[in-house]
C-alpha cells in the first residue's frame, strides 16, 4: 500500500464514513486518510446522501464484516451462533467477533492489523495453551494462553509488531506478561471493552426483517 495516504483501504474508512483502522500505527498517525478526509472518495464524495433505514443497516453490516476481514457466510454463521447463545444478541455477535484467534492476536499487539494478524496465525506463529493453532476463526475462551510460537519472534514482521506492542494498550479483559510476551483471557469482553466503531443493533435489526 506504500506511502500513499489515498490507498485503496483508506477508501474503505472514507466510504464507511469511519476509521476503521486498517493500517496498523497509520491510523494513530496524522497521516490518517480519513482524518484530513472525512468524507467519502469521489467526486461527489463530499455530498453525501441521507440513507434509508435499509442503507443504514446494510452499510453496518458491510463495514464490521470489514473491520474483522470477513466474507459474508463466515459474519452470517457468526451472527446465527451468537443467536443460539443467551443474552443480548448483539453484545454476542461483538464479543464472538472480537475472540476469533486473529482478532485476539491484534489486541494482544501480535499483529499491527487484523490482515497481518490472520496471515501470522495462519502460518502457524501462535500456541494457544502451548499448542500451535493455525485457524484465526477459533473462537477463544476465558483461561487461553496466547503466545508466539518458539523462533517466531526472529521474524522481522513479529519482531517490529512486538516492539509497537510495548507502547500498545490492551483491554481489561486479557492480562499480558510483558517479560514472557504472552496474553491470557480472563473474562468475556463486555460492551464497554469494545471500540470499534460499530452499531451492532443495525446488524441484529437487518437479520431480523
Ligand atoms: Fe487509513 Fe487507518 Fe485512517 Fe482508515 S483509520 S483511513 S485505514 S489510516
Amino acid at each position: 500500500m506504500g506511502s500513499n495516504t489515498n490507498s485503496a483501504v483508506c477508501k474503505l474508512c472514507r466510504r464507511e464514513g469511519a476509521k476503521l483502522f486498517l493500517k496498523g500505527e497509520r491510523c494513530f498517525t496524522d497521516k490518517c486518510s480519513f482524518e484530513r478526509r472525512p468524507y467519502p472518495p469521489g467526486q461527489f464524495g463530499a455530498g453525501r446522501v441521507r440513507l434509508s433505514e435499509y442503507g443504514t443497516q446494510l452499510r453496518e453490516k458491510q463495514k464490521t464484516k470489514r473491520i474483522y476481514m470477513l466474507q459474508e457466510k463466515q459474519f452470517r454463521s457468526l451472527y446465527d451462533a451468537a443467536i443460539r447463545k443467551r443474552g443480548v444478541k448483539g453484545l454476542n455477535l461483538l464479543r464472538l467477533l472480537e475472540l476469533r484467534l486473529d482478532s485476539v492476536c491484534l489486541r494482544l499487539g501480535f499483529a499491527d492489523t487484523m490482515n497481518q494478524a490472520r496471515q501470522l496465525v495462519t502460518h502457524g506463529h501462535f500456541l494457544v495453551n502451548g499448542k500451535k493453532l493455525t485457524f484465526p476463526s477459533y473462537t477463544c475462551r476465558i483461561g487461553d494462553e496466547i503466545s508466539i510460537r518458539g523462533d517466531s519472534d526472529k521474524i522481522s514482521v513479529i519482531q517490529a509488531a512486538i516492539e509497537n506492542a510495548k507502547r500498545k494498550t490492551r483491554p481489561d479483559w486479557m492480562e499480558f506478561d510483558e517479560k514472557a510476551f504472552k496474553g491470557r483471557l480472563v473474562r468475556l469482553p463486555e460492551r464497554e471493552d469494545i471500540t470499534q466503531p460499530i452499531t451492532e443493533r443495525y446488524i441484529v435489526e437487518l437479520y431480523s426483517k
